[in-house]
């Protein structure tokens, strides 16, 4: 079976590994040496498109190569995307590779809320893929912050609720993005160890309503092979759900395209087929 393309891959030029300059550098070239290794036709790296100052977290919430851009306000300054850079990379990198289609992207994360500050960076219509992607919210503290965050602040369900509820704001206050990723967001910092493990059915009118805005907008929901759920796929079918991406999420050469086989069966019990080309989105 042939892989389809991992549309969801970052590397040193996502400011949360630390960037060009740090102990990344180089994991781009590493990444198309790893997909080749493995069979991967296609990847697409989506860097990481977010703006300093517009979050708040905790030292305890990144991780320790990130903790130095906290401001003592509380405020994330991390580095902006360096859109010169990575475009030159890409370009260096396509010859040494022609057996690999390799594909630009960014995740833009809060798209509803910079498509200004977007727009004054980078031509987003340059890219082969825009990811959005809901990484924080505001619960009333007038600065939006992580799920990590919030689960210490607020009852675990209003953090799930909340961050449910959001997905149709951003799903119709945006048209920059054409996939929306990690669905369950939210739960990966679930706090089992205070309030049980995540229970997807206790939430599962937030999710079929965040689906069926995603769908109703004519957007791809990204099958985020971090972690597999039969759920995912089989609720974003029959709420009308036509087009999925596959997307490892991964930051380390290693993780790219991981669970695929698995999450490529998943995809076919519930209809979706894939495209003419390895990076076309699998559709029903
Ligand atoms: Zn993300
Ligand atoms: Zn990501």
């Amino acid at each position: 079976m042939k892989l389809p393309a991992d549309s969801h891959v970052h590397s040193e030029w996502s400011w949360d590994t630390g960037g060009p300059t740090s102990v990344a550098a180089g994991r781009m070239r590493a990444t198309c040496v790893q997909a080749i290794r493995i069979g991967l036709p296609a990847l697409t790296f989506t860097e990481h498109l977010d703006f300093p100052g517009t979050w708040r977290s905790r030292s305890e919430d990144l991780m320790s190569h990130q903790r130095g851009f906290l401001s003592s306000a509380g405020g994330v300054e991390h580095p902006l995307f360096d859109a010169d850079g990575y475009f030159e990379a890409i370009d260096r990198l396509r010859p040494e590779f022609p057996e690999l289609d390799i594909r630009t992207g960014v995740e833009f994360g809060q798209p509803h809320l910079f498509a200004d500050d977007a727009a004054a960076l980078t031509d987003l219509a340059a890219l082969d893929l825009v990811l959005g992607s809901l990484h924080t919210l505001d619960m009333g503290s007038g600065l939006r912050a992580e799920p990590v965050t919030l689960y210490a602040e607020h009852p675990a369900s209003d953090v799930m609720w909340a961050y449910l509820e959001e997905v149709p704001r951003m799903v119709d206050g945006s048209d920059s993005f054409a996939v929306f990723t990690h669905i369950d967001y939210a739960a990966r910092t679930w706090p089992s160890w205070e309030v049980g493990p995540f229970e997807p059915r206790v939430f599962e009118e937030g999710f079929r309503g965040a689906m069926r805005s995603i769908a109703a907008s004519g957007r791809a929901l990204e099958m985020n092979t971090g972690r597999l759920w039969s759920w995912i796929p089989q609720w974003w079918a029959e709420e009308g759900g036509r087009a999925v991406t596959f997307g490892s999420d991964a930051h380390t050469p290693d993780a790219v395209a991981r669970n695929f086989p698995e999450a490529t069966a998943m995809l076919e019990h519930y209809g979706f087929r894939a495209g003419a080309n390895s990076w076309d989105l699998w559709t029903r």
